[in-house]
């Protein structure tokens, strides 16, 4: 059986580390986080990180425009916010509504203020390994691999995705702690055989328990960054069978959360694998607060 990667302890402790270093600080660190609209799950996720950066004794700030806004609306708020001495970070929370030009929201953000590295210019910084804001996701998957003393260094690992967020940073991550990185998408030849062999598997694909016995090595470990939500009971017995702890969740929520990779299989082959939920998820938020926190250090420094 798999040694279980548990996010929420290494979270914890993240969190933990960072108190001193808050209070070491002349001015609370400060984090604005942008949510357009009221999607729910977005809502959701700024709701944990206002209410995480409260628990640290920093200072936090919601500001929730319309889903109806224009960009150049949007702009200006960002505007003003990169022209307020007193905050550190910047988070516009996406999705966007369609008629908002994304990318142009992201690159006006200050690349100093930028807590979820996805500024082109800390995109580049990470490519050439200079410090800076780095995406909470992959980064946290590398503080869970570096205190569970997972080696990195000359294994072969494999990202499944190659998304700007967690795929692309995740591969360039695993480059600089020195792994020989496969990057894998949904035009991937043999995606079985390429992930057959990886030491080290990072699912980020958005398929609900794709990643099933074939494409996992035994002893391999196997990083889940997938979040999927079922809510269809056809769905999760097809995954899972019909007497199945999954099954029986579903039952009792009318939903279940689901990785990329089957759970079972992970469980049984792997060396040591994430959970979903409880592995990779919760580490997301710590590192927005790493960020935040390193932000304020290097403009009070
Ligand atoms: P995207 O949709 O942006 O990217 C998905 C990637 O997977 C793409 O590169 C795509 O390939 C690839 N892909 C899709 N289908 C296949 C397939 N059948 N075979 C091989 N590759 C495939 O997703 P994100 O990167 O934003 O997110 C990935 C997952 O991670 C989602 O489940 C998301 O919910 C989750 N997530 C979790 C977070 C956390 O905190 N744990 C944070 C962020 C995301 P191509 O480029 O060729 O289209």
């Amino acid at each position: 059986m798999a040694q279980i990667l548990d996010g929420k302890r290494v979270r914890d402790e993240i969190l933990e580390e960072l108190k001193p270093r808050i209070a070491g600080l002349a001015r609370k660190p400060g984090l604005v986080v942008v949510l357009v609209g009221n999607d729910p799950a977005s809502e959701v996720y700024v709701g944990s990180k206002v209410r995480t950066c409260a628990e640290l004794g920093m200072v936090s700030e919601k500001i929730t425009p319309p889903a109806t806004i224009t960009t150049a609306e949007l702009l200006q708020i960002v505007e003003e916010i990169n022209a307020r001495p007193e905050i550190d970070g910047i988070l516009v929370q996406m999705p966007l509504p369609k008629q908002i030009d994304t990318q142009r929201v992201l690159d006006a953000i200050a690349p100093e203020k930028d807590v979820d590295g996805f500024h082109p210019t800390n995109v580049g910084n990470l490519s050439i390994g200079r410090p800076g804001p780095k995406p909470c996701t992959p980064s946290g998957v590398m503080e869970l691999l570096k205190r569970a003393q997972i080696p990195v260094s000359g294994k072969h690992a494999v990202v499944v995705g190659r998304s700007d967020i967690v795929g692309k940073p995740m591969a360039m991550l695993l480059l600089h702690a020195n792994a020989t990185v496969t990057v894998c998408h949904s035009r991937t030849a043999d995606l079985a055989g390429e992930c057959r062999r990886a030491d080290i598997l990072v699912g980020a694909i958005g398929r609900p328990a794709m990643l099933t016995r074939e494409y996992m090595k035994p002893g391999a470990v196997l990083i889940d960054v997938g979040i999927n939500r079922l809510d269809s009971r056809g769905a999760v017995i097809r995954i899972f069978g019909e007497s199945s702890e999954k099954t029986a969740a579903f039952d009792k929520r009318g939903s279940v959360l689901v990785g990329d990779m089957h759970p079972y299989d992970a469980a049984e082959l792997g060396s040591a694998w994430t959970p979903v939920p409880g592995g990779v998820g919760p580490l997301t938020i710590a590192m927005l607060m790493v960020n935040t926190v390193e932000a304020a250090e290097r403009r009070q420094a």
